[in-house]
């Protein structure tokens, strides 16, 4: 059982690596869920000024392109349809509307826990096409590979997933090639890696020369990820480590990634406010073409600009820190949002706006 004194002391080791390596160093915590137990344990203010913690693309509603939204909404306006999804996602808005607002005009909008809720959703309402929203990362991919095995296997004529689903590992290449990356390090996402697996980072530590380590979501096992990952860059060198070994294992959950092989192939896709990453999100294969949301009703996704003024494409790249955007707590506010990261309970802005850290780096001051 992990004490003050325990944290105590990692945090004196962190100060003394910190001061060593004599100048600012970004740390991105890739996972939503990271960012908002950062913010909600005080993390940020415990670490030495020299330490800047930042917030990447792991929050699959703040990547999930607007053009997305647009065509759930255009396929919820069909009565003929249900559209079935994770809570947060209804309130998103695409281009001008968001699937609460079309629930509250009348639409078939079911909110969803799992991906089986709407596969069994199709079974009892046979006269309707179901439409799963196939949102998130790779922890989120196996249950809808799941379900379309199922559909495919049990000859559904009524289910099809539409697939945003995207993978972590080619997003962390793209914001490293990018020629504004400041990233020094990463804290890798506890959820997803119990599905990938530690191993999958070493691309990341050996050709990119990041530190990686993997992070349960309890403050002494973010703490000490912070700790390793300092103590890296102290030490000059690069590796990958685990401090989730409870759960994390060096090669994945072989189950769950055989799932994902078996319905899924990797596709370019784009990301809200950053564009198109090539092999970065995962497409239905053809053997389950029947259910592929966007084969069966010939959609096109196309690109929508995001609302004006809003940086949430700065936010999830950890260039900037939310209260740099202009409208952040201002017009854009958990009760109306008006980008993404302020309307996930993942979001970093959201979480910005809800436990008030409000610490900036100097570079972003001047
Ligand atoms: Fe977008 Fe609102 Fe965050 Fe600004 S504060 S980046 S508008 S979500």
């Amino acid at each position: 059982m992990p004490t003050s004194d325990n944290i105590k002391l990692i945090i004196e080791n962190i100060r003394r690596n910190a001061d060593q390596i004599d100048r600012d160093i970004c740390i991105m915590e890739v996972c939503g869920t990271h960012t908002v137990a950062i913010h909600r344990s005080g993390i940020r203010e415990l670490l030495p000024s020299n330490i800047n913690l930042i917030s990447g693309p792991g929050c699959p509603v703040c990547v999930t392109p607007a053009g997305y939204i647009d065509v759930l909404i255009d396929l919820a306006r069909d009565k003929n349809n249900i559209i079935t999804t994770y809570g947060d996602m209804v309130r998103v808005t695409g281009s001008e509307s968001s699937l609460e607002q079309e629930r509250a005009n009348g639409a078939n909008v079911n909110v969803v826990t799992s991906a089986f809720d709407a596969l069994k959703l199709a079974e009892k309402n046979p006269d309707k096409q179901i439409i799963f929203a196939a949102v998130g990362f790779e922890t989120t991919t196996p249950p809808t590979a799941d379900v379309v095995i199922r559909a495919h296997n049990s000859n559904v004529k009524n289910f099809a997933a539409l697939s945003a689903h995207k993978l972590v590992i080619p997003a962390l290449k793209a914001l490293l090639e990018s020629p504004t990356c400041a990233i020094d390090g990463f804290l890798c996402p506890g959820h997803v890696s119990v599905i990938i697996g530690s191993d999958a980072y070493r691309p990341i530590a050996d050709s990119y020369h990041k530190p990686c380590v993997v992070g349960g979501f309890e403050p002494i096992q973010i703490i000490s990820a912070i700790d390793k990952i300092i103590a890296q860059l102290s030490e000059n060198r690069t590796d990958v480590e685990n401090v989730y070994s409870v759960v994390v294992k060096p090669e994945g959950q072989r189950h769950a990634l055989e799932l994902i092989n078996e319905v899924f192939t990797p596709a370019d896709s784009n990301w809200r406010a950053l564009g198109t990453i090539p092999q970065s999100g995962l497409a239905i294969k053809d053997k389950y073409a029947d259910f592929d949301a966007e084969k069966k009703f010939g959609i096109t996704i196309v690109d929508v600009p995001e609302p004006t003024g809003c940086r949430c494409g700065d936010v999830i790249q950890g260039l900037i820190d939310p209260p740099y955007c202009p409208l952040f707590g201002n017009t854009c506010n958990p009760t109306r949002p008006i980008g993404p990261c302020m309307v996930s309970s993942e979001g970093a802005c959201q979480a910005w706006f809800k436990y008030g850290n409000i610490r900036v780096t100097q570079e972003q001051k001047s």
